[in-house]
């Protein structure tokens, strides 16, 4: 330190900030549960995730064992948060940095990692590991071509558990004066859960170390059987593996519980509305089996859950309302009614509707041409009533001069109306209710109908 900045109260480099994280009670979303559940908030680290801290471990052990010498280069296959916390070091240090990774990922994090003055290099996606086009196998030629080159490998480095072993354990340690008595946390390369867990049950070997899986992945599943299984596609980014990387350490795992994307995603959306803080996916799985964990708990025991990263790095996915509704993710209860009915305008364009004075063989041929089923009436702006198709079928077989009389003497009821900024789970309480079809108004007029179809639609998709 220079005498100038005496007593000035400074960090030498970006790189002291990382770590000593803070802990923040979940409030909303775990109201009612029987103990306290406290998160670690990994997003205040500077590259806004977990990942910083084993950036950090990985090069610090790199440049201590003689391998990674000035002027070399940090070569990693990541898309994500290892490659930003990695940049970082590289930048602070002196290093080069250069980063393999898949073509299908976000043009921001490729941006990002340039930002910070990393090469990148994108590999086609559809390539088995083994071929030489694969971002694994481009990685390992220029780590092992360029002279300097160091491969991290964070799924099979000792460093990545260590890391949390240095760091993260001995925080929660101190943060909770050792009343910790469940560590929860997501599986990708493992070596938050292993690290951290090593240095908890070092202290007090009653502390329960919870993994978190998304399912689709075959961590779980391999904790509880020893076996390999097929491992299917899930949304939630960074955790669950279709392989088995050596840093994690399954014996610091006291048991494996399975997250889905639904509850996963939009426990990440409930923890920015209800609670305020913003996070991604993989900290929504984590807290959702966190919740499940609280809710067997006594009073006393203290439930810790990892959050991994910022939510900012998914403003186009989980925190997106049209890439949740077109995924078939969307809680109705996170949603407005609005955000349903512009997903069916875009398979149906158009409110069909008669006016009070039209005759019921309108009414019929819109039902046959456009195969709907409740037709609202409308008398100018107003809706005054329904035309149900089986009502109809049946006045017009019933009475053929029906036909020709004006709808309003022959209607029913008019659709309960909802406002587009309602949330969408008004609608599901209606439809659940009482009514077949509910009718949207927005900026003051009816713009589109939504059936029980419609919102099973919307939920649960319709392949
Ligand atoms: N969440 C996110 C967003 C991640 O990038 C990662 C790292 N792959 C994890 C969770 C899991 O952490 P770990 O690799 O230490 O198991």
């Amino acid at each position: 330190m220079s005498s100038t900045l005496q007593g000035v109260q400074y960090f030498e480099s970006i790189l002291d900030t990382v770590g000593n994280t803070p802990l923040v009670r979940l409030r909303e979303v775990a109201k009612g549960l029987p103990c306290p559940v406290l998160a670690k908030l990994e997003l205040f680290n500077p590259g806004g995730s977990v990942k910083d801290r084993i950036g950090m471990a990985m090069v610090e052990d790199a440049e201590r064992s003689g391998r990674l010498k000035p002027g070399g280069t940090i070569v990693e296959c990541t898309s994500g948060n290892t490659g930003l916390g990695l940049a970082m070091v590289a930048a602070v240090k002196g290093y080069r940095a250069a980063f393999c990774m898949p073509d299908k990922v976000s043009s921001e994090k490729v941006y990002l990692l340039k930002a910070f003055g990393a090469e990148v290099f994108l590999s086609p996606t559809a390539v088995e590991p083994e071929h030489p086009e694969s971002y694994y196998s481009v990685a390992k030629r220029i780590a092992a071509e360029r002279p300097g080159a160091v491969l991290m490998n964070q799924y099979h480095n000792p460093s990545n558990p260590l890391a949390h072993y240095r760091s993260t354990g001995p925080e929660l340690w101190k943060q909770t004066a050792g009343r910790i008595t469940h560590f929860v946390a997501g599986m990708g390369t493992g070596g938050t859960i292993s690290g951290t867990a090593r240095y908890l049950k070092e202290q007090n070997k009653a502390v329960q170390v919870i993994g978190a899986d998304p399912v689709g992945s075959i961590l779980k599943h391999y904790k509880e059987t020893g076996q390999m299984s097929e491992a299917h596609t899930y949304k939630i980014e960074g955790v669950g593996e279709d392989f088995i990387p050596t840093a994690l350490d399954f014996a610091m795992v006291d048991r494996a519980i399975a997250c889905n994307d639904h509850d996963g995603l939009n426990m990440a959306r409930r923890l920015a509305r209800e609670d305020a803080i913003f996070v991604g996916g993989s900290a929504g799985m984590a807290a959702w089996v966190a919740l499940e964990v609280a809710k067997e708990c006594k009073p006393t025991d203290i439930v810790v859950v990892l959050l991994p990263d910022t939510g900012e790095r998914y403003l186009s996915k989980v925190h997106n309302d049209e890439w949740m509704r077109d995924n078939h993710l969307l809680d109705p209860a996170s949603t407005r009614v609005g955000n349903v009915a512009a997903g069916k305008t875009a398979r149906v364009r158009k409110l069909f509707s008669v006016d009070a004075g039209e005759p019921l063989k309108r009414a019929l041929a819109l039902i046959e041409q456009h195969d709907v089923s409740q037709l609202p009436v409308f008398k100018g702006d107003e809706v005054v009533g329904t035309l149900e198709e089986g009502e109809v079928l049946r006045m017009a077989l019933a009475d053929r001069t029906a036909l020709e009389r004006p709808v309003d003497s022959l209607m029913s009821a008019p659709l309960p109306v909802v406002d587009a900024n309602e949330p969408a789970d008004a609608i599901t309480k209606l439809l659940a209710a009482r009514t077949s079809a509910v009718l949207v108004r927005e900026n003051g007029k009816i713009s589109a109908i939504l059936t029980r179809f419609d919102m099973l639609q919307f939920i649960a998709g319709g392949e």
